[in-house]
Parts: structure tokens; sequence; C-alpha cells
């Protein structure tokens, strides 16, 4: 197999910032970094600099008022620090943009403030007080990587947390606007080298402004060398100039150079796009359709029974990953699926109707499983807030119930009602739910017309299938190899006086806290076999992995009269889709004929890549394969087809969203010959 990417930078907690509150000329308490000795901003004029150097420095007011795109204004920024600028280019977009313009934030950050701080360093702006309060709701744990956040309706903000020439090398997407922040360059040479002024440029939308308040000649050079024109213009306050210009000759393509090596992944170029038809009303496709219509896209939500019937209509799931001791693109994409679902639900459910952030435990119940969460803390420093281990005592006393094993505590992961919240989603504004089965699809002038089984057919610009296992039944997937999994979940009601499960428990299974009495656990995991008969013998597996993970909570649930046994149980029975490597398809559908027609060389000689851009059916997307982590993996890879579709910043680092794409198996079966 070719080399696909780079290797990205560790899996890895960051040190936040620490911070002195120092008192300005002004007498006002202000923030002052510890590490570099400087200030974020100056409490007495910090607004009136921002909106001096940032926003007229890129002329913002004038640029929203005229966005007449369909894609967001994109703002570029290389250190957040306390979000002050993008703040205040949010209530500058609010203020001059008309009402159909979105503003898409990205901005890079290497010791983000932890949460305290921010509220404390925001709380110096009343008039931000609003803004601010949906940045610290979904302020992410200080984990390297991509972090999305929707602000509100048209306003998303990307946190790229890592060093800024690192993560903006990773960043799949162009800006309009570039705030050059971060500490003066000489109290932070590290940050200004040349290779963040080259990332900047090759991010840049043509004709990309760029702002900063400093003038130094390290950034002059730098700015020159990677292609931007400069001039002087006068500063803010006592600083006598700053720094503006724009992008003057196009960088030298550093993604062309990057995607000679795996062409196959050069995305579509984008295609109109006001109705798009989502195949299946699972999570995937339910999610899908709500990243699409936050967009401004009609959907038509189409499945052939109803919102959440297959293997997303079960009453509770767990919400969690399981990640690999070493890590990988997998573990990446599914930590930053976990991280993103949690704060989607917030978002859409703040008062946890739909869901439960309980907190979750996987337990290491074999040495085996105990050497490689062993294994997984030491080479993952992730935060403690994020996971951490706990003994058998502290699962215990987090379980609610007696625990005998060790293992990984999750605190803000947990539980989900999937069937409800397909309900809800398929519900939203912009999103029209039809109950039919589509069994073609075949392009037309426009887009695609979709074949439905009662003899009529729908239109649409574009088109996502997501409709689990079988995705891959049209025409244009037959190539992508799906595996059904079948996946029973026993229930058993309780007594009130049941003990109480306060978080989810995985062990060999799950278990979830009890909702409206009803115990919900299981479930079996049976590849090849895609009925959904409800099974005597399924039910008396999840009894017996209950029992073995749990034996207290079986034993007591016993003591007050739980009958446990098969025939005292409910459940339903459901069907996932899994891909051969176990991660989900997100993305464009390739033209897997064209593929191995233009391909065909690498089945010769791998190292031998023909410098064909990747051909795909036109405006054909697919979100499938989430085997039974949909509900962490289906709502980031919602927003990375989205994201794509609407020529936006992916949510990703571009080596994952290539992990992810749908085509990576067609390549890897040309290599193998097959
Ligand atoms: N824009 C900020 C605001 O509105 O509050 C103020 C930024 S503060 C002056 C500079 C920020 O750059 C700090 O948060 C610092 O941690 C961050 N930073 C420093 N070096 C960095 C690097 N190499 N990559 C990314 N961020 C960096």
């Amino acid at each position: 197999m070719p080399p696909s990417h780079a290797s990205l930078p560790p899996l890895t907690g960051l040190e936040t910032a620490s911070l002195d509150w120092s008192t300005d000329e002004a007498g006002d308490a202000a923030p002052l970094s510890a590490r570099f000795g400087d200030v974020y901003f100056s409490r007495h004029d910090g607004r009136a600099e921002t909106e001096h150097v940032f926003l007229a420095g890129n002329d913002l007011a004038r640029r929203f008022a005229n966005w007449a795109h369909a894609r967001p204004f994109i703002v570029g920024e290389t250190g957040f620090g306390t979000g002050l600028n993008m703040l205040c280019a949010w209530a500058c977009f609010d203020t001059h943009a008309p009402a159909s313009a979105r503003l898409h934030l990205v901005s890079t950050e290497r010791y983000p403030l932890a949460r305290d701080d921010l509220a404390r360093a925001l709380g110096a702006w009343p008039d931000l007080a609003s803004r601010a309060g949906a940045l610290l709701r979904q302020w992410p744990e200080p984990v390297a990587g991509v972090h999305r956040l929707e602000l509100d309706a048209r306003v998303t903000l990307d946190l790229h947390f890592g060093d800024a020439a690192e993560r903006l090398a990773l960043l799949e997407g162009r800006v309009d606007a570039w705030f050059l922040d971060g500490f003066a360059p000489s109290k932070n040479p590290d940050m200004w080298r040349p290779e963040l002024f080259a990332a900047l440029a090759a991010r840049s939308h043509p004709g990309a402004s760029f702002a900063t308040f400093t003038c130094a000649g390290v950034v002059k050079r730098g700015l020159a060398a990677a292609g931007f024109a400069w001039r002087k213009v006068p500063g803010y306050g006592r600083k006598r100039e700053m720094l503006v210009g724009e992008i003057a000759k196009p960088a030298s393509d550093a993604d062309a150079m990057r995607r000679r090596a795996t062409p196959w992944f050069v995305p579509p170029a984008p295609r109109p796009v006001r109705h798009v038809a989502v195949i299946g009303a699972g999570i995937a496709g339910a999610s899908m359709a709500r990243a699409l219509a936050r967009r401004g896209i009609d959907v038509s939500l189409l499945d052939r029974e109803a919102p959440g019937a297959g293997g997303s209509g079960n009453r509770q799931g767990a919400l969690y990953v399981k990640l690999a001791a070493e890590p990988n693109d997998q573990s990446r994409a599914y930590l930053a699926g976990l991280q993103y679902s949690l704060r989607w639900l917030e978002r859409l459910d703040p008062d946890h109707r739909l869901w439960s952030p309980s907190g979750l435990l996987q337990l290491a119940m074999n040495e085996r499983e105990q050497a490689r969460q062993t294994r997984f803390l030491a080479t993952q420093r992730l935060p403690r807030t994020l996971l951490t281990d706990v003994d058998a005592t502290e699962a215990s006393g987090l379980a609610g119930v007696p625990v005998a094993y060790a293992g990984l505590s999750y605190p803000s992961a947990g539980w989900v009602r999937p069937a409800a919240l397909c309900e809800f989603l398929s519900t939203a504004p912009g999103i029209v739910f039809r109950r039919a089965e589509v069994t073609a699809l075949t392009t037309t002038a426009a887009g695609w017309r979709l074949a439905l089984s009662n003899g009529g057919s729908l239109e649409a610009d574009q088109v996502v299938i997501a409709n689990a296992v079988a995705a891959n039944r049209f025409a244009q997937t037959a190539r992508l190899p799906l595996q059904a999994v079948r996946g029973q979940v026993s229930e058993l009601r309780l007594p009130k006086e049941a003990p109480t499960l306060t978080r989810v428990v995985c062990g060999g299974g799950y278990v979830s806290p009890p909702l409206d009495g009803v115990l919900t656990f299981g479930a079996t995991f049976q590849p090849n076999e895609a009925e959904t008969d409800l099974r005597m013998a399924d039910h008396a597996a999840n009894l017996a992995e209950l029992e073995r993970g749990l034996p207290a909570l079986a034993q007591l649930l016993r003591d007050v009269g739980v009958a446990f046994e098969p025939t005292a149980c409910t459940g339903r029975a459901g069907v996932r889709a899994a891909s051969p490597d176990k991660s989900p398809y997100a993305g464009p559908v390739p033209d897997a004929d064209a593929w191995r027609r233009d391909y065909a060389a690498l089945g010769k000689d791998a190292t031998r890549i023909p410098n064909i851009p990747g051909r795909h059916h036109p405006g054909l997307w697919i979100s499938a394969a989430h085997g039974s982590r949909g509900l962490a993996s289906a709502p980031l890879c919602a927003e990375l087809i989205a994201s794509r579709m609407c020529d936006e910043p992916l949510p990703l680092e571009w080596p994952l969203a290539d992990h992810l794409h749908p085509g990576r198996r067609v390549v890897r079966d040309i290599v193998r010959g097959g």
C-alpha cells in the first residue's frame, strides 16, 4: 500500500495555560501568561485593540456586509487565547452580515486555557457574556486535535489544539482573513517560524487578507517569503505601526504535493447543493440530515420504515469508544467523534431528555485487557477529566454498586436514547421525513433521481447513502465491502427497590443505568447474521455477560426478586454494518470502476502512483459502517461530509479524513491485486 500520509503528532493531553492576574496600567486585572510573560489583552482597551488590529485590519465589517457566497466566510487565527478576537469577530458578523451568511472560525492554540480561567478572563466583557457562555458550555478538554463547536445556528468554531504551524499543516480548508496573534515574536520565536507562514499561505483562499499587531522583521520576511504582500498601517494606541496585507501569489501548492502520494483522495469539486436526499434515518442519516439542514439545505430524509427503525432503534445505547493501546488513526477518529458527540448532544439537548452524560466505566476483566489499558495509559496522556484509570474500589463508588475490577473511567461519556434521538432529529426544521424505500440511483442533468419501491421517484442535487448494511446495494456502492453484524440487547423490568447503577459499565458487553425502571444490557455480536428475531439464547448470553462483569449487581437484583432468566427478558435485535477495517465510510463515493482502470498500475508496483485525481460519482456520498459505535462516530462523520459538500474547513485533520474515505478499500484491493 502506498504511504497514505505523514504521521500525526502524538495523541495527547496538552498543558493548559498558566495565568497570572496582573494589574495593568489603568489598575484593571488582566490575564498574563506566566510562560510567555505577556498579557492576553489589556483590560483597559483590549476590545478597542482587537477591533482596530484584527477586525479593521482585515476590513471585516465591510466584507461581512458584502458576503454573498453560499459557503461561510472563514476567519483563521494563530493563537486563540481567551477567544476575545473570535468573539469580537462573531459580534461584528452579527452586526454587519446578511441573514443568509454563515461564519466559520478556525483557531489554533497550543496552551488552551483551563475553563475557569477562560470564564474569568471573558468576564471582563459583559456585553460578550452570551457569546462567552456558548463558548464555555462547549469548551473542549485540552486534547491535541480538532474540536468543532457550534456556537449558534450560523457560526461554527473549529479549535485546532496544538502548535499553530503543525496544526495548520493538517487543516484541510482555506481561510479568507487571518488574525496573526500569538505573543510577540521576541517572546514566542517558536511560533513565528517559516513553516507557519508556509502553512498560512497554503491555507489561504485567493485574496485572503491578514492583520497582525507586530511589525517584527521576522514576520515581514516570513510573510513575504510565503507569498503575502504586507504594508505598514498605524497600530493601536502606543504601538506606532502594525502589518496588514493579502496573499499575493498562490502558495506553492502543498496540497497538490501531498495529494500526489494519494491522488485517489483528492476531493471532488463542490457542486450546487440546495436539496439533498439522505437515505436511511438511523443515527448516521438523521445526524447527516441535521448537519445539512443547519447549513440551510433542504433535506429529504428517506427510510423504508421509520426514523431509528434499524440498528439505531434501541431505547438506550452506550456512548463510548474503545481506543487502541497504541494511538492509530482509527482511535484518533473515534476519540474525536466521542468528544464531538458529547458537545453536539449537549447543544441539541441541554436538558438531557435524549441522553445522559452519566459517566462510563470500561472494566479490565482479564489480564489481556489490563495490559491493554496499562499500555494505553502509558502511551496516550489524556486529561483525567476525559479518561482516567480507577481501581475496583473507585469503580464501585462511581458505579453505585460493587465492582470487582479495575478499569478506565470516562467521566463525561454516558448513554443515549438512540431511537428517540433519531425521531427528534428527523423532525428538525428543514428536514422532511418520507417513508420510502430507495431501489436505485441514476444521474440526471442536475443531480440524481432516486427510484422508489412504490414506483415513484424523487430528484435531488446530491445524495447521501446512510442505510447501514444496505448501503452497498446500489450499483454505485457495490464495491464497498460491508459486513452485517447482528446484535441483540436484553431488558429487565426492575422493581422500585432495585439498586441503582449510576454509570454505564462495559466489560464484555455493556449495561446502562436503568431508564424508566428498565435495565438495558447487551449486546450480542453476531457477524454475518442479519435476522432481527428475538432469541432466548441471546438473552441468556447477555444475562451471563452481565453476571460475569457485575456479579454483585446480578445478586442484588435477584435479592429484590428480579427473575434473572431469559424468559423474563424483553429486548430488541438489530443489524449493524461494519467495514473490513472496522472504521466508518464517510465521504464521497468513489467511481470504483474508474479507479480500477486509473490506478491499475498499483497492482504491479504500489510505488508507481498515477497522477490522476480520484473520480467520484458526482454529488454522491456515504456515511455507513458505523458498527456498534455510531453514536460516537456518526455525528462527526455527518459534519465531515457536510463540510466537504459545502466547501468548508474539515472538522478532522486531513489524514483522518483520508482514513475514513470510502475509497480506501478500493485502492487497497487494487494494490493487492484483488
Ligand atoms: N487571540 C487571543 C485572544 O483573543 O485572547 C490572544 C492570544 S495570546 C496574545 C497568544 C496565544 O497564542 C496564547 O494563548 C498562546 O498560548 C498561544 N500560542 C503561543 N504559541 C503558540 C503556538 N506555537 N501555537 C499555537 N498557539 C500558540
